[in-house]
């Protein structure tokens, strides 16, 4: 990681499959700020209108406080003067607007950190995450481990039979798998899904 002059702004992306731990590292990131008592703020999307708890919570159970947002317009709005950093979870889950927004932040000179899936469950890339891949200063790829081989997984399984790129609300609908057992058309099974 490289140690940017305070007030330089710039865009770091943590992306992979689900489980990949994308959560546990924006989050040991943005703590890491917090010991730097950098002023921060951190974001989620609001996917429906279930309750959301007010934090980002990895699968590992560490978690940091984080306010759900409807849209890259309530985020915007949000932000406030003196923040330094900013951390999105979930990126994948934001329209388009939000590389323009983050663009503006960095050239602001805010510390832009952003979390998300960079493909969906077919193996496709999922919008906006191949745009903020291209604007970031630094990318961070990481794999989860094959549920299947034990092997290195970039991709999410779906386990049931949903057509929608995005299945809301359904975190266990999903595993880690490498390219080889990955099966984007694969119908589920009883033992896959228990
Ligand atoms: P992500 O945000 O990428 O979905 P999280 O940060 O929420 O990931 O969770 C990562 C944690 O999930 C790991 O540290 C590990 O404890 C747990 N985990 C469960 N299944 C797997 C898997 N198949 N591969 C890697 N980690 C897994
Ligand atoms: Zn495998």
């Amino acid at each position: 990681m490289f140690v940017m002059p305070s007030g330089v702004g710039w865009i770091e992306v943590i992306c992979g499959p689900m489980f990949s731990g994308k959560s546990e590292e924006l989050i040991r990131r943005l703590r890491r700020a917090q010991i730097a008592r950098q002023p921060l703020q951190a974001f989620k999307p609001k996917i429906d209108d279930r309750y959301h708890a007010e934090q980002i919570v990895s699968h590992s159970a560490v978690s940091i406080d984080a306010r759900p947002v409807a849209d890259c317009a309530e985020l915007a709005r949000l932000i406030r003067a003196d923040t330094r950093v900013v951390g999105v979870d979930e990126a994948q889950f934001f329209d388009d607007d939000l590389v323009p927004l983050v663009e503006r932040l960095a050239r602001s000179g805010v510390r832009v950190i952003l979390a998300g899936l960079d493909q969906d469950y077919t193996g496709a890339p999922f919008s906006p995450m191949p745009q903020l891949l291209s604007v970031a200063e630094q990318v961070t790829k990481i794999l989860a481990i094959c549920t299947r081989c034990g092997g290195p997984a970039g991709r999410s399984q779906r386990l049931t039979a949903a057509a929608e790129q995005v299945e809301v609300g359904a975190g266990d609908s999903y595993e880690a798998r490498c390219r080889r057992c990955h099966d984007p058309r694969a119908e589920p099974t009883t033992a896959e899904l228990f």
